[in-house]
């Protein structure tokens, strides 16, 4: 906390932590960010969590990348750690040109489609616009993807299928209007901290909060509600709550018969899933599987959350589908207070996904595999068609590393290397690539296998765009300089390009906005000078002075006839399941003070004094039954690997479970996850593996 004599300047922009997006008041003194302030922008009201309050030193640590580097050619292995104080062992400093110049030749050496792309969610929607257009201008194809493929990916194709658009329908803001709330698979508290704030609201003035989920959470002393069920049973869960509904007429007839298609078949569909045998599946009971669906029904107004407790399974999908069935047969869609909301996890994986970051969609989710769609593109990009297939999404690219059809690939903000599932298998992917273009601001895990690293920067040091879980288009400010050489993202991608032969002569992030308006109808009313006055804007935005519309799909939806779908979903179990030689579940997410691969709040001096050490949770009889004590070490093995971490108690987790943060490299969670993924999101099931947890003796 700091009074106006402890700072020069005030810079207004967003937190780069999570998809809350919350406008801040970056102080800045000698070109140093001192401290910052939450300001009232739409998605917090001035509030912050403490990543948001306290986590930005990060942007001045000394391990900040200050120059290009090449890998040099007696340097050792690809893949061994590089201490950031000691990187002269393995690579050298170059120039601009020279790294640039490096960078571009080995990727156009390489060529077409055994070059792919991951982009960042972290950067904006500017430079993730760029990124997209340079892997289908300059290669020819769409292998371009990104995190979203690791969090909401299997919701969108949900949503996108059923009612014709990717975005919530309401923002989570919109709870205040609500008389009850669903909130599945998240854990806001930790996770969306300052929209937790407002559901805590919404029960204070009365809101019933039903909460499931498989780990118990914070949130649970405000529910009406808490149904802890047995982990991958969502879809057998939910379908029994929309029997009591169809069995009881609870649904609104009206409603379905004017806005949905295929509820015959739905109503059909769920006949078998009655709660009594529905009970056995998900261990809760009949009666509360019954009275959820008559507290939900009864709403006047009515939401859904759901986070990656929900999208990470191999039948991620499916759970959505049914979020989504049980929104639209009571009707609970297009009104104040009522809607559905995938929290969006990452600052910008809402913008980067509009912006066409994908691998099947261009922006504003229009299909690669549309001709006209294509020509509207390349018609402004003045280039040649590229490819009409969908590209490679993130696991699928790393499968092609490893089978040799990809040798190149240029990864932005993304840290593959911790984040993929069944990590050492990415990992021996990275080290087999010919060459590798690592752009970031540490030397992160997956910059370890860079051939060259180029120094970007971070979001108080760039100007930009970024789209929040509400679907708000926010202005992030540049308030101080980037350290050394490093330069901002969207600078270093055009003199790529240019390097590339493709002729970008963009001159600021707002050459690009103007650009991407041209073909995102979703832009209309929103301009650059717009959000510079206003800092943010909602889309749809209907006018030039609409803030836009927090609600959608009042009148219909945008498929065919406006009429959203009812898919049924049938119980598809985990892939990994339990056996005797491992017999409990594991499951992996984030924690409060961390974030993602840690690159960021493991250098931060606050959060990481709050959370030092990797840990894992287990429930108290579970570590009795271990003759473990907590802050002892446990060992836990999966069928890809195994790591040994400190135990934490833990009663929120079930006695057949274990916890598992994914932001500690010397404990990397990833070491042990699954890459089986869901058919239609191709997103990994992080959150069910089968393991062994056993105590590790010291003596
Ligand atoms: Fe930042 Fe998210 Fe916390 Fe808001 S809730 S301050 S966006 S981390």
């Amino acid at each position: 906390v700091g009074d106006s004599a402890d700072f020069d300047r005030e810079v207004e922009s967003i937190c780069p932590f999570c998809g809350v997006g919350c406008q801040i008041s970056l102080k800045v003194k000698d070109d140093k960010v001192k401290y910052v302030e939450g300001i009232n922008g739409p998605a917090n009201e001035g509030r912050l969590c403490v990543k948001g309050r306290f986590g930005f030193d990060y942007i001045h640590h000394d391990h900040r990348l200050t120059k290009p580097l090449i890998r040099r050619d007696d340097a050792p292995a690809k893949g061994l750690n590089v201490d950031p104080a000691n990187w002269q062992e393995f690579f050298r400093e170059a120039t601009w040109d020279e790294a640039l110049d490096f960078a571009a030749k080995g990727l156009k050496n390489i060529g077409g489609t055994g070059v792919a792309g991951f982009g960042s969610a972290k950067c904006t929607n500017e430079e993730a616009y760029l990124f997209q257009k340079m892997i289908r201008q300059g290669f020819g194809h769409n292998n371009v993807d990104h995190c979203t493929r690791l969090c909401h990916a299997s919701s969108v194709a949900a949503l996108m299928e059923n009612v014709g658009s990717g975005a919530v329908t309401a923002t989570f803001n919109e709870i205040e209007n609500a008389d009850v709330a669903i909130a599945i698979g998240c854990n806001p508290i930790e996770n969306h901290p300052v929209a937790a704030t407002y559901f805590k609201q919404f029960t204070k003035r009365g809101g019933k909060l039903i909460v499931m989920d498989p780990r118990g959470q914070a949130l649970k002393r405000f529910s009406s509600h808490m149904l802890q069920f047995r982990p991958g049973t969502d879809v057998s869960m939910l379908n029994a709550i929309m029997h009591v509904i169809v069995e009881e007429e609870l649904y609104d007839k009206q409603y379905i018969e004017a806005y949905t298609e295929n509820w015959e078949a739905e109503k059909e569909h769920l006949k078998d899933f009655t709660p009594e045998k529905m009970a056995e599946v998900c261990g809760i009971d009949a009666e509360t599987l019954r009275d959820v669906a008559r507290t939900f029904a009864g709403a006047n107004a009515a939401m859904i959350f759901w986070g990656m407790g929900v999208s990470q399974h191999i039948h991620g999908t499916d759970n959505s589908r049914c979020l989504i069935s049980l929104a639209l047969m009571t009707g609970q869609v297009g009104r104040a207070g009522a809607g559905l909301h995938p929290l969006r996890g990452q600052n910008n994986v809402q913008g980067a996904s509009d912006a066409g970051l994908v691998p099947m969609f261009l922006p504003d989710y229009q299909s690669v595999m549309n001709d006209g769609v294509r020509s509207a593109f390349t018609d402004v990009w003045k280039s040649e068609d590229f490819s009409n297939q969908k590209g490679l999404t993130v696991t699928e690219i790393m499968d092609a590393v490893h089978d040799g059809d990809i040798k190149g690939m240029y990864v932005l903000g993304e840290n593959p290397a911790m984040s993929d599932p069944d990590v050492e298998h990415a990992r021996d992917a990275l080290a087999k690539l010919e060459h590798l273009v690592v752009q970031d601001i540490f030397i992160t895990e997956t910059a370890n296998y860079a051939d060259v690293i180029l120094p970007a920067s971070a979001f108080a040091e760039k100007s930009g765009t970024v789209t929040n879980t509400n679907r708000q288009v926010q202005m992030g400010r540049a308030a101080v300089s980037p350290p050394g050489e490093a330069r901002e993202d969207w600078w270093i991608e055009v003199e790529l390009a240019k390097r590339l032969g493709l002729g970008w002569e963009y001159t600021s992030p707002a050459d690009v906005f103007a650009e991407m308006k041209l073909n995102m109808r979703s832009l209309d009313n929103i301009t650059w000078d717009r959000l510079e006055d206003e800092n943010a804007v909602t889309y749809p935005s209907l006018s030039p002075t609409d803030p836009g519309q927090a609600i959608v799909f009042a009148d219909g939806f945008p498929r065919p006839d406006g009429r959203a779908r009812f898919t049924p979903a049938s119980i598809i179990a985990p892939d990994d399941v339990p056996d005797a030689e491992y017999p409990m579940i594991l499951t992996t997410g984030r924690q409060l003070e961390h974030w993602h691969t840690g690159s960021m709040t493991r250098r931060s001096t606050v959060l990481d004094g709050l959370e030092p050490e990797a840990n894992c949770s287990l429930h108290p009889s579970t570590l009795r039954k271990l003759g473990v004590v907590a802050g002892e070490a446990v060992r836990l093995t999966t069928k890809r690997g195994s790591i040994e971490i400190m135990a934490r108690e833990d009663r929120a987790v079930s006695p057949d479970m274990v916890f598992l943060p994914f932001a500690y490299v010397e404990a990397a969670a990833n070491i042990l996850t699954n890459p089986a993924v869901d058919p239609y999101g191709k997103i990994p099931e992080f959150k069910f593996s089968a393991v062994k947890v056993e105590a590790v003796k010291t003596s």
